[in-house]
């Protein structure tokens, strides 16, 4: 059995490449790898590698982590900037034997000393939102440091049995310079473990962070949970406690696969979109719903919301 999930509709044409590869037999690492790339590469995206929206300072500070789920072997690097693929430094660094988690300059630095491709990914599209957003906040319209969220976080099963997760961030717009999210801390946004399973999270990186929830996911997995139940229980647990204790829950959405290809997703915010492909279904976009009881569903996009998702994130930007 082979398999690969993703955050958000955007890893549609990543997990395809994926699912082709893992077909023909190559590993978790590689496939994630290529599947998170295509992500990153892709300038429309706007969370995520190249395109990705920039700090206060209009600059565009990258988060991403990758794991290898049979060593446990793990490379992360935290607001790194013009470097195009971020997730392949993680991989890299996941191969050093100590100084696996690196930030700023230092992993700059590394990065550039390891023949990284270098590019500029600020780009002229997210100018014109940072633009936007400068005059928006000097109108003084209600402004929100965070509104919807968008990191690709990824979990892969190859053939041999051998899993990975990775992830990749632009974190969040307007964040602080030297701000960093979940997405390259283990257990928050992103675990795996081989003998078990993966998950991976998108959402308020704070938040997150507070409860470790891909680790409880995988947890939960190991005591013999179904993905989609631990998905569920994690983050519905998760969302009422910080509910109450703190009176309100950031944005969480999650999704895992187990090493026997079975996957589940959750989330607690309106319009969650993942994307998932296994030796049994093709690359298939499904969308999050809830009932009348609040009971999570998921609904396969139809071809017009396909359409329509292409359409508006490649929209002409009209500067304000
Ligand atoms: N989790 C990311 C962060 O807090 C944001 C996101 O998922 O869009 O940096």
């Amino acid at each position: 059995m082979y398999g690969i999930i993703a955050t958000w509709r955007m890893a549609l044409e990543g997990i395809t490449e994926a699912d082709k590869m893992l077909k023909e037999g190559s590993s978790a690492g590689d496939a994630i790898e290529t599947a998170v790339k295509a992500v990153e590469d892709f300038e429309y995206y706007k969370s995520v590698g190249y395109g990705g929206l920039p700090n206060e300072e209009m600059e565009v500070e990258l988060d991403a982590a990758f794991m290898d789920g049979t060593t446990l072997d793990l490379g992360c690097v935290g607001g790194i900037k013009d470097f195009a693929n971020p997730v392949s430094i993680a991989r890299k660094l996941s191969k050093e034997p100590v100084n696996n988690f690196l930030v700023g300059a230092g992993a700059e630095k590394y990065a550039h000393r390891h023949g990284f491709e270098r590019k500029n990914m600020l780009t002229e599209r997210a100018k014109i939102h940072y633009h936007n957003r400068v005059v928006e906040t000097s109108a003084n319209t209600e402004l929100k440091p965070y509104s919807g969220h968008d990191t690709v976080g990824m979990v892969c099963l190859d053939c041999e049995g051998n899993m990975t997760s990775a992830t990749s961030t632009s974190g969040l717009f307007m964040k602080h310079p030297g701000r960093v999210g979940d997405s390259p801390v283990s257990g928050s946004g992103f675990y795996v473990d081989s003998n078990v399973g993966g998950a991976s999270a998108t959402g308020l990186g704070e938040d997150v962070m507070k409860g470790c929830v891909s680790y409880e996911i995988v947890r939960l997995m190991k005591d013999g949970m179904h993905p989609q139940q631990a998905c569920e229980k994690a983050v519905k647990e998760f969302d009422a406690d910080l509910k109450r204790r703190r009176n309100k829950a950031g944005d969480m959405s999650l999704i895992a696969m187990n090493n026997k290809g079975e996957w589940g997703c959750a989330t607690n915010i309106e319009g969650f979109s993942f994307a998932v492909a296994t030796e049994n279904e093709d690359p298939t976009v499904y969308l999050v719903k809830f009932d009348e009881d609040g009971k999570q569903y998921f609904e396969v996009a139809s071809k017009e919301w396909m359409d329509n998702y292409m359409k508006t994130r490649t929209a002409p930007l009209v500067r304000k």
